[in-house]
């Protein structure tokens, strides 16, 4: 079972990726963006880790949502309240749970990806986000390795694809041939869940 601990867990290791790769996220949003990616989400999980220490959200649900809001009002760009709303919508679903099981996780991820599609109208292939959280989502029942593996795929497949949304798609055709900024962040957010489960303390579950 996946406890408040869990998705804390989650949320610093998203945090402590974010920042190693912030460089990187940024240039990738340079040659089809603002150059601003990697600091809004450094700054972003930044906040989200704060206010996880200072409030200590005791169910996995109000951990997801302080983490979505704190994204919402901390993220200048699109990916703040596109993150956030992810985040919040996930954690809504969770409810009031004390721990969820992975199936009711998946199930609520799928929710809060789903909530991204209306806020931002994106679909998948439209290079953006979508393009990692759709297929993390669907693989998320075979495990974090298996939607760890579909989101970078997923991000990957990006490159080739030209934007129908967001600022890449400014640049029409010429947004092919670089891999989205948001996916790729995307795949880092799906890929903490393991380290977040390789973390926890063997206890037989
Ligand atoms: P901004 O574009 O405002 O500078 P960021 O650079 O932080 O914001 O984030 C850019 C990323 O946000 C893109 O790479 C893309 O993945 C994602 N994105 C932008 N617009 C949308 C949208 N409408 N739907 C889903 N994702 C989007
Ligand atoms: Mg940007």
């Amino acid at each position: 079972m996946l406890d408040a601990d869990f998705f804390r867990r989650w949320m610093t290791a998203t945090a402590a990726s974010v920042d190693r790769a912030a460089d990187r996220l940024t240039a990738l949003d340079s040659p089809i963006g603002d150059a601003d990616h990697g600091s809004n989400l450094r700054r972003g999980f930044a906040a989200v880790t704060v206010a996880l220490e200072k409030e200590a959200p005791g169910t996995p649900g109000a951990v997801l949502v302080l983490a979505g809001r704190t994204l919402i009002s901390t993220v200048g760009g699109a990916s703040g309240p596109l993150y956030g709303t992810l985040l919040r919508r996930t954690g809504k679903a969770l409810g009031d749970a004390d721990a969820v099981d992975e199936a009711r996780f998946a199930e609520a991820l799928r929710t809060g990806v789903d909530a991204v599609m209306q806020l931002g109208g994106a679909a998948p292939g439209d290079k953006t986000m979508i393009d990692a959280l759709v297929p993390a989502v669907d693989a998320l029942t075979d495990g974090f390795g298996a939607a760890r593996a579909a989101a970078e795929q997923g991000a990957e497949a990006t490159t080739p694809l030209q934007a129908r949304k967001g600022r890449a798609s400014y640049l029409g055709e010429r947004s092919i041939g670089h891999q989205d900024p948001g996916a790729t962040s995307s795949a880092l957010l799906i890929a903490a869940l393991g380290e977040a489960d390789d973390a926890h303390p063997a206890d037989g579950e």
